[in-house]
């Protein structure tokens, strides 16, 4: 049997990295971003001069991609030829064509499996939007965080950042393959009147009792 897996999903800017990160430090498990490597596989096609639309072209490159999926201390990192990505995960452009990369069956097959094998070895905390349903569909611990759609897009522009936070969530609900959406078994926790600090001993709470239940 595999170590524990936490599955923290939810919509774009609902508090789920922050959340989530915090939980893996409370428990000392290790922090997963699967956002970050759909973003990268974003980068990449953008910086071959691929249009993220042609999806046999993105089909084509995907056996050879040079990305690496690894870590630092307890946190999740992606790889470019060695090359620890970061800003370039967050610009206007791999915002605005992440959900139609994400929205690439093969994609999926190919960060799905090296999610998986982030939890072999060690317990996680894995952040994204099939975390519970795909991923992990037999993990006793599923959160689907959220927030209401104003609050998600003032927490945005607070970072400064160009997202369109709804036409995301909007392309990621739809897809036909692995879509946005919260597992039947999964505790909601709505962030929006909430401070991080509350969500976070909500969760940790309710995942020691569940540990404990089932040693
Ligand atoms: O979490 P973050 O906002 O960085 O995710 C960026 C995008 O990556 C999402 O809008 C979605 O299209 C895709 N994604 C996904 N499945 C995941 C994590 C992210 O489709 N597990």
């Amino acid at each position: 049997m595999n170590p524990p897996a936490i599955a923290i999903d939810g919509p774009a800017a609902s508090g789920k990295s922050t959340v989530a990160k915090l939980i893996a430090k409370e428990l000392g498990y290790t922090f997963i971003n699967t956002g970050a490597m759909y973003r990268a596989v974003t980068w990449y096609t953008l910086q071959q001069g691929i249009s993220p639309t042609d999806t046999e072209a993105v089909k084509g490159f995907l056996p050879t991609i040079p990305l690496s999926f690894g870590k630092d201390g307890s946190t999740s990192t992606v790889m470019c030829q060695g090359r620890v990505l970061n800003e370039e995960l967050t610009t206007p452009e791999t915002n605005q064509y992440v959900s139609t990369i994400a929205a690439i069956p093969e994609v999926r097959a190919l960060l799905v499996e090296k999610q998986r094998e982030y939890n072999t070895a060690e317990p996680v905390v894995m952040e994204g939007r099939d975390i519970g349903t795909v991923v992990f569909p037999n993990t006793p611990f599923k959160y689907f965080v959220t927030a209401s759609e104003e609050v998600r897009a003032a927490r945005r522009a607070a970072q400064g950042l160009t997202d369109s936070i709804a036409e995301r969530d909007r392309k990621d609900s739809a897809r036909a393959c692995a879509p946005l959406t919260q597992a039947e078994d999964a505790t909601l926790v709505d962030t929006s009147d909430l401070t991080i600090e509350q969500v976070v001993a909500q969760v940790v709470a309710d995942i020691r009792a569940k540990l404990e239940a089932n040693a």
